[in-house]
């Protein structure tokens, strides 16, 4: 008999008004897994009610009690690591080393907002003798947190954190594929010390709960990440009631490699989009664009390390079964297109990894830039590369595309690399694979989205400032 997971809501687990629960899939095996509440408008009513009634005591609270608070919080994910690596791969399929990296992360964003929440404070303006005037940072109330199947508890994590760190409640609506992580967080945190009805799990799926808990008049702001076109959806509701949304949505995003780079460093680099949670990764650099004085040769390098890559050792399955077609239907429309795999363009046909959702890594050398291979996220491990003249069309082709959540430029001429990164239109660009850690901030220009998550940025993207002025005459 599969477990049933109920939504977490007021700090308990609480069953659905439908009666009605989810199938899950394990991808690795394609048999059923746990099933989970299939949650309604009428959930999201008693999740967002707890959340509201929660909020104010926990707003009035001092920053140092709520960090305190957060660092239990943190603390407890550390100790159920184990559980909740296990909870992700029974709905993942992720191999080993990529779940502990997602708690990890998951412990990091609770210490990390736990530890600046402390040091972010209002300002006092100074208007010359006879006035008091100062800002502060306040919460919203109750904040909606979306999110997808591809990095389910690092996701939530990412959003939860900041959003409980200045004094918000949260309700969250994690994707019905992957939402039981989600759940047993909640569960931790509020066993930890988080009061009830401060962090609410309400699961099922988009038009059931997103949309509501998007329309909710008690919720002032919603944090979603996902795809483009629900992305476009909740931020038209969010027009619609005035409520300001964070989107981080898809990416094409490029690696970009002189011939002067360190070539070791950026074929790993390379290679990693794919390796990396099977290219389902938001942040993936998909577009290799190769100086041509050594495209062919640094192509059949990353072509080299791709082949020995194995599926369920150093990556994982596709995690849905419509994500697993639609890189699938890629490959068809890539072949109608006329573009031939180098290496890859198709599932596993023997061994283990035929009964899971794996697909073979993938490169396409060379292809047109302007084919759907090249131009559309496929969120799967495929690699396109095509030849650059120099700096001018390396830069031209980095910003040919729809997209701009992140870039990644390799050269031995560090001026050069950092030209380019400054005029790249993207929210995060690295040099030479500098890092990307919870301190520094994410988030698209163009398609990829707007707002930011992570660094201190989304302290103040999860408060609003007021300013206050008092008359001292
Ligand atoms: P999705 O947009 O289908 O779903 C995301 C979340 O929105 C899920 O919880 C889903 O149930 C919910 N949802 C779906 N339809 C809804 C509706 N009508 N109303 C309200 N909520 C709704 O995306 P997905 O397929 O889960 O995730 C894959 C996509 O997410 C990819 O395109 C990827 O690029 C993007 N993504 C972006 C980031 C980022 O940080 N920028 C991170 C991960 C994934």
């Amino acid at each position: 008999m599969p477990v049933r997971h109920n939504h977490w809501i007021g700090g308990k687990a609480d069953e659905p008004t439908s009666g009605a629960y989810l199938p899950t899939l394990d991808p690795v095996t394609r048999q059923p897994g746990d099933e989970v509440a299939a949650g309604s408008s009428a959930d999201v009513d008693r999740a967002v009610a707890a959340a509201s009634a929660a909020q104010p005591e926990w707003a009035r609270r001092s920053a140092a009690e709520r960090s305190e608070v957060l660092h239990q919080v943190a603390n407890a994910i550390e100790a159920g690591a184990d559980e909740l690596m296990e909870l992700e791969r029974a709905c993942t399929g992720k191999v080993t080393g990529q779940l502990k990296m997602e708690v990890d992360m998951s412990v990091a964003y609770f210490r990390y907002y736990a530890g600046v929440l402390r040091s972010q404070h209002g300002r006092t303006i100074d208007q010359g003798g006879g006035t008091h005037t100062y800002t502060r940072l306040e919460p919203y109330g109750v904040i909606a947190v979306i999110t997808p199947w591809n990095f389910p508890l690092n996701q939530a994590c990412r959003g939860l954190a900041p959003a409980l760190a200045v004094g918000n409640a949260v309700v969250a609506k994690p994707s019905e594929f992957t939402s039981t992580s989600t759940l047993h967080l909640a569960r931790l945190a509020t066993e930890a010390g988080l009061p009830a009805g401060l962090l609410n799990v309400v699961t099922g799926i988009g038009p059931d709960v997103g949309t509501p808990l998007a329309g909710h008049p008690a919720v002032r702001r919603i944090a979603f990440t996902g795809s483009v076109p629900t992305g476009r959806y909740l931020a038209s509701i969010a027009a619609e009631r005035l409520i300001p949304v964070t989107l981080e949505l898809g990416g094409k995003s490029p690696i970009v490699v002189f011939a002067d780079s360190p070539l070791d460093r950026a074929v790993a680099a390379a290679v990693s989009a794919v390796a990396m949670n099977a290219g389902q990764t938001c942040t993936a650099t998909t577009r290799l664009l190769v100086e041509a004085s050594v495209h062919d040769e640094f192509v059949a390098r990353v072509v080299d390390v791709v082949e020995r890559l194995e599926p369920g050792v150093d990556f994982g399955p596709m995690i849905t079964e419509s994500q697993f077609r639609k890189v699938l239907e890629h490959f068809a429309t890539a072949s109608d297109e006329g573009a031939v795999p180098a290496t890859g363009g198709s599932a596993y046909d023997d061994g283990p990894a035929a009964q899971g959702l794996y697909i073979r890594p993938t490169v396409y050398a060379g292809v047109r830039p302007d084919l759907r291979i090249a131009r559309e996220e496929v969120f799967g491990p495929v690699l396109v590369t095509m030849p650059f003249t120099d700096e001018a069309d390396a830069l031209a082709m980095a910003n040919d595309t729809d997209y701009g959540l992140l870039a990644s430029v390799w050269s031995g001429d560090v001026a050069r690399g950092l030209r380019l990164a400054e005029q790249i239109d993207a929210g995060q660009v690295t040099v030479n694979g500098g890092a990307l850690t919870i301190e520094t901030p994410l988030g698209g220009y163009k398609q990829s989205g707007y707002g930011r998550e992570k660094g201190l940025e989304a302290l103040h993207e999860y408060a609003q400032t007021k300013s206050i002025s008092l008359s001292l005459s």
